[in-house]
């Protein structure tokens, strides 16, 4: 056990990006039992939790009554008393411009424990991810955090800008952008040269970053014009002006794209770390979901008879997944496999037999069921043969008929999964989609083609929405598409996870 029942954790959660949460961080919303956080919360970061944990949202959203800092305090209070382990989660880093004391003097009154967890602050992550120097040995020897406004209803300025401009170095504004004329006011009365170099870097770590450079004098003219936003950071200061124009972040080659992929949540992984590795911004729409369909008394039969077949046929990488997980789970010993060849739709479902050491003795040059079905009837070696037909529910009669009429061939069939649709408005990514559109869909199978097609009520864009280009993984989605009068823009002529990206490079970078 990481945490404690009873006790509140004050935890930093970086800028946005979920990988720069600690290690510390990440333990304790694995085990939490109540989870605060407000807007500049990532929202991928909170489905880290168990399931069955209670999550509070504390932020203010427009058009929801905003709950006041006693009123999250009085959550904490409470929560704690309950002898929950609860984690309040904070943008950045807890103790700069966060609230963070007095939380911790209402936990202290109610005598109740509590931990505070770092996190990255906003200007620390926003330089790095943007490739501005806070310091140098010549230019910058100071760094100074400052806030425009602690809370948008108070008027006026906390911090002496003037003074700040006197101070020199390099100053980081947080909160600034709604005040950023006085401001900028302010700097420039107190001496600072409207030369001096600034950067706004918005959106900081996420997909969505933006940065603009300027001098001083130019600031507020170009974040109107470029319409910069909060939430940013302003920095001012010569070290500053040793950025470049290139960055690291923001030159990957599908920065500023954005793509949906809708496999289940559970095969998403893979294609989405890719994706969002190249820059990418991923939403994730599940069209499908892959469920184990096992039938007990079938499997016992083909197993007992696993020996008789002369191929085993597999249509998915998913069906060769869950093949193999029963088998094992039937037998202890790979030799049980038999004399069994093994012919697969695809080099994704292949590779899978191959981590087993299990040669597959063929696979069509372009992954559908009918080249399948083709390449074994030109094997001739189908006449009378038992053949075994791993797969789901969906698109096998065609090849199966294939194997009897033309191969000659007996096929017994093993469902090992079923596919269903999985209901669209239920998805996470679903609001930002219809707002924001993509620049692409990416469909890795006719039945996320067929479920898109049955839930398109529940998928039209917003009339400001990029409306995205149709990415097909093979011929048999394509030709799903096609038939439901949907274009298609992008096809790849060997379906797998790799050529998709390169695909989409291509296309985007
Ligand atoms: N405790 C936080 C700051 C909260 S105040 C921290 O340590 O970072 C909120 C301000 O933080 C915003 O107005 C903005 O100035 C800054 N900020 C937070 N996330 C940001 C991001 N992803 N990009 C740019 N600025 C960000």
């Amino acid at each position: 056990m990481t945490g404690e029942k009873g006790k509140v954790y004050l935890v930093g959660a970086g800028p946005g990006d979920p990988f720069l949460l600690t290690l510390r961080a990440k333990a304790l919303l694995d085990e939490c039992d109540v989870l605060l956080y407000d807007n500049l919360t990532n929202p991928e970061i909170r489905e880290w939790t168990r399931k069955d944990c209670e999550h509070v949202n504390v932020g203010k959203s427009p058009g929801k009554h905003s709950i006041e800092q006693d009123e999250i305090s009085e959550i904490l209070v409470d929560k704690a008393n309950e002898n929950l382990m609860v984690v309040r989660l904070k943008g950045g880093d807890p103790f700069v411009f966060a609230r963070c004391a007095e939380e911790m003097s209402v936990l202290d009154r109610a005598g109740i424990k509590y931990e505070i967890v770092p996190g990255v602050t906003a200007a620390l992550a926003c330089a790095a991810y943007a490739g501005v120097p806070l310091s140098h040995r010549e230019f910058g020897s100071s760094i100074s955090f400052l806030t425009g406004h602690e809370d948008l209803k108070k008027e006026s300025l906390r911090v002496d800008f003037a003074k700040f401009a006197e101070v020199g170095g390099t100053l980081c504004i947080y909160m600034g952008m709604s005040k950023l004329e006085e401001i900028v006011d302010r700097l420039l009365q107190g001496g600072l040269s409207p030369q001096k170099p600034t950067i706004v870097v918005s959106n900081g770590t996420l997909p969505t970053q933006r940065k603009i450079m300027c001098s001083l004098g130019e600031l507020v003219a170009k974040t109107r014009e470029e319409g910069l936003a909060a939430p940013a950071v302003i920095f001012i200061g010569n070290a500053i002006g040793l950025a470049t124009k290139a960055n690291w972040f923001e030159d990957r080659p599908l920065f500023g794209r954005r793509f949906v992929v809708t496999r289940s949540t559970a095969q998403n992984g893979e294609m989405k770390n890719k994706l969002q590795n190249l820059g990418a911004d991923v939403l994730e729409l599940p069209l499908i979901r892959i469920l184990p369909t096992e039938d007990k008394k079938l499997v016992a039969e083909v197993f007992a008879g696993i020996a008789t077949y002369e191929w085993g046929v597999f249509t998915s990488a998913n069906g060769a997944r869950e093949f193999l997980r029963i088998f094992f789970k039937a037998f202890k010993d790979i030799r049980s496999f038999g004399p069994m060849r093994i012919a697969c739709v695809g080099e994704a479902t292949a590779s899978i037999f191959r981590k087993h050491n299990l040669e597959v003795e063929l696979v069509p040059e372009t992954a559908t069921a009918e080249n399948l079905a083709t390449a074994l009837v030109a094997t001739d070696s189908l006449d009378s043969a038992n053949v075994l037909v791993v797969s789901g529910n969906r698109n096998r009669e065609v090849m199966v008929n294939m194997l009897e009429t033309m191969g000659h061939a007996i096929v017994d069939i093993l469902p090992v999964y079923g596919t269903d649709f999985a209901e669209v408005i239920n998805s996470p990514g679903l609001e930002r989609y219809k707002k924001e559109g993509a620049d692409g869909i990416i469909f890795s199978s006719s039945s996320t083609a067929l479920s898109f097609i049955e839930q398109e009520e529940d998928l039209i864009l917003e009339s400001e929405a990029r409306v995205p280009i149709h990415c097909s993984f093979g011929p048999e989605t394509s030709k799903t598409l096609r038939e439901n009068e949907l274009p298609v823009d992008l096809e790849l002529e060997h379906p797998g996870i790799e050529e998709m990206i390169e695909s989409l490079v291509q296309r985007f970078g």
